[in-house]
């Protein structure tokens, strides 16, 4: 049986969230702010709820029209 995912929170809209798969079939959510501002952890502990530096993915509902 497969574990579900954790959810990663207000990562999984932010534009800075990189998805970085494993060997072992795991997914880590990567803060990319983490590489120019190191008050961003590499690897943000989950879920995160709040975050100043959130900025939400432009693309995800771009495009689709309705
Ligand atoms: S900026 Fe905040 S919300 Fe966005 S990926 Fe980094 S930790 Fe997550």
């Amino acid at each position: 049986m497969n574990a579900a995912p954790p959810p990663h929170g207000l990562c999984d809209a932010c534009r800075h969230q990189r998805l970085v798969p494993n060997t072992r079939g795991s997914v880590f959510s990567l803060c990319e702010r983490s590489r120019e501002d190191p008050d961003f952890p590499r690897y943000p502990r989950l879920p995160v709820l709040r975050c100043p530096g959130f900025e939400p993915t432009e693309d995800r509902d771009a495009g689709k029209g309705d």
